[in-house]
């Protein structure tokens, strides 16, 4: 590959079916790629109060200098105004879209306009082609990647489908796109901005290379394998590979610090604990372990589910990749009590192309308001929500997929929507508009999810400053001021990893040093940890400027009460220290001092 296509910016008008290439050194010299890149594009592109699901809102994905050439620099970033919260839409995806992109030849690619038809985009190198997606019109997810990977054979090795479901198309508004056939770009509805562009499928191949410049090739050699030896020869990766995220589910139950049955308490059962447990689904069901590209940890956890396709019938047996969050999702939040149940709506959930998250908290608070009566069964179809029942669940999936009427149409726009339409609001748990994720482990979790430029809890990773913090003593000691400054602090520094892109699980790995010689040996010079810290900073206050450009506010955030009815690892929290952090925030973010944030 020339030297500066990885700066090249490919934009495509789905509405005028053009496309233009430019290079804007000026965008990846100044902020790297990624998550830096994309915010500027996002701003330069998306019009102030656009419509998230009308055609003015672009999809930007973009890929980092590290992309394709170092281990676990395996992450697309995908932005856009979110149709779930109305401001920052910003999701993280690995499987080969990364390596795809980077190898096409670009460092992002900017999606506007909408198709009168459906459609699908393949991208191999320059050669972009608008393809009549008609045929593919209500397919799920899964079929859709199975029956490109057939199609489109071009650049086979290096190729990303990046494809919706039926959610996407219903514009759901957390559907979310998958790529490959086990990642997601999962959060904040940007399956939902592809269906309304009638957009089915990106495919992007490539049979390039990046080339090293030749007085570097030693050096990028010599920083490449410290980066692998640490990569696979120290414990800083290896939890995520032997039990994978999941293998910290039951700890966290028993600690006492995990969402049960829409926070009902944050202590399930043991016996639920045990069945939900990462140890439980490995001896079981897993199957295999795969990786994203150019990753040799291979996190993503395969569990095969044999099960008679009816009663009397033979056997099928289910592919279905698991994690902790979406084993949360829908077996804890939901109170499912077997994780054969739990895994056949993670594979419904992952068919129809949704949020996990997002779909196991909307469900769970519809259960809780069906309990106390806010909902009919008029309003129900005849459903009665009751925790656990895993065939119950999936006739709900699918009528909010569907829009069965005006309550599941209700419930496809999120909790926050719903509870403003039904009441429930004091259990509602949805944080900055974005339902929660699965911690409940004090006041920094919760800072987290308020606060982060995304609601997500990988923005500052709360849950794990408040374990620290607990397992110390010293969640009393450390007062609210350093909190705040701390979440801030790794907040910033996410910002550097997602603008690289490197996964945030390889986090430990890519420290400020190490990245500043991972740079400098691919010839992108001049980057020491200092300027990059400098850089985290700014590339988060852009986000967040956009985020108050759409309307979002400190002071009108919502906080549900049940979160100050049920034991944390702290405690019960209290509502004036939450709010009284979320303005220490505010204060921080515009520089400690001066003028107020929104
Ligand atoms: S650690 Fe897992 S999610 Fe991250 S890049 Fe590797 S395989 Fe993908």
């Amino acid at each position: 590959m020339k030297e500066g296509e990885g700066r090249r910016v490919l934009h495509i008008d789905l509405t005028r079916k053009r496309i233009k290439i430019e290079e804007r050194r000026d965008l990846f010299r100044a902020f790297l790629g990624g998550t830096g890149v994309a915010i500027n594009l996002l701003a330069e592109e998306c019009p102030k109060g656009a419509d998230p699901l009308g055609e003015e809102n672009p999809i930007i994905f973009a890929v980092g200098p590290l992309s394709a050439l170092y281990p676990s620099a395996s992450k697309t970033v995908a932005m856009f105004k979110s149709p779930l919260t109305g401001n920052l839409g910003e999701s993280h995806c690995g499987g080969r879209s990364a390596m795809a992109i980077r190898l096409a030849g670009y460092g992002a690619i900017v999606i506007k306009g909408s198709s009168e038809i459906p459609m699908y985009l393949t991208i191999h190198g320059d050669e972009v082609r608008f393809r009549d997606a008609s045929s593919l019109r209500g397919i799920d997810a899964e079929t859709v990647g199975r029956i490109l990977r057939e199609v489109e054979k071009k650049g086979a090795g290096a190729r990303t489908i990046i494809r919706i479901g039926r959610a996407g198309e219903r514009l759901v508004r957390y559907a979310c796109a998958v790529t490959e056939t086990y990642r997601h770009f999962g959060r904040l509805g940007l399956g939902a901005v592809m269906g309304a562009k009638r957009l089915k499928a990106v495919v992007v191949s490539a049979e390039k290379s990046v080339e090293i410049p030749k007085a570097k090739r030693s050096e990028y050699k010599r920083v490449y394998d410290e980066i692998q030896e640490t990569v696979v020869r120290t414990d800083a990766m290896e939890k995520y590979h032997d039990l994978g995220t999941a293998g910290k589910l039951y700890g966290l139950a028993k600690k006492g610090g995990i969402a049960y049955k829409n926070l009902e308490s944050a202590s399930p059962p043991e016996e639920i604990a045990r069945e939900l447990s990462g140890e439980n689904f490995a001896d079981r069901f897993l199957a295999r372990r795969i990786s994203c590209s150019h990753c040799p940890v291979g996190c993503v956890h395969l569990a095969a589910l044999r099960e008679l396709y009816e009663p009397g019938h033979y056997f099928k047996t289910t592919t279905i990749p698991y994690d902790n969050e979406p084993i949360w999702a829908v077996g804890f939040m939901l109170g499912m009590r077997s994780a054969a149940d739990c895994l056949r709506l993670i594979d419904l959930v992952d068919t129809e192309g949704m949020d996990v998250m997002s779909t196991g908290v909307t469900l769970a608070w519809a259960t809780e308001a069906y309990a106390k009566g806010l909902l009919t069964k008029e309003q129900t179809e005849g459903l009665e929500f009751r925790w656990g029942d895993a065939r119950l669940y999936s006739e709900a999936i699918n009528k909010i997929v569907e829009g069965a009427n005006e309550f599941y149409r209700n419930l496809a726009r999120g909790v926050e929507h719903a509870s403003s339409v039904y009441g429930g609001k004091d259990y509602a748990l949805a944080f900055g508009g974005n339902e929660m994720p699965a911690y409940h482990t004090g006041l920094a979790c919760y800072i987290n999810n308020l606060t982060g430029a995304r609601h997500s809890h990988l923005d500052s990773a709360g849950y794990d400053l408040d374990q620290k913090l607990a397992g110390a003593g010293k969640e009393k000691e450390l007062g609210l001021e350093e909190v705040v400054r701390a979440l801030l602090k790794e907040e910033e520094w996410r910002q550097v990893l997602s603008s690289l892109v490197v996964c945030f699980f390889a986090r430990k790995v890519y420290t400020a040093e190490v990245t500043a010689r991972a740079l400098d040996a691919i010839g992108v010079e001049g980057w020491t940890a200092e300027k990059l810290e400098d850089l985290g900073r700014v590339i988060h206050r852009a986000k967040m400027e956009f985020k108050f450009r759409e309307g979002f506010s400190l002071a009108g955030l919502r906080i549900p009460k049940r979160i100050f009815e049920v034991l944390t690892l702290q405690g019960f929290l209290k509502e004036a220290d939450l709010r009284r952090a979320i303005e220490i925030y505010g204060r921080m973010l515009v520089g400690g001092e001066g003028r107020e944030a929104p």
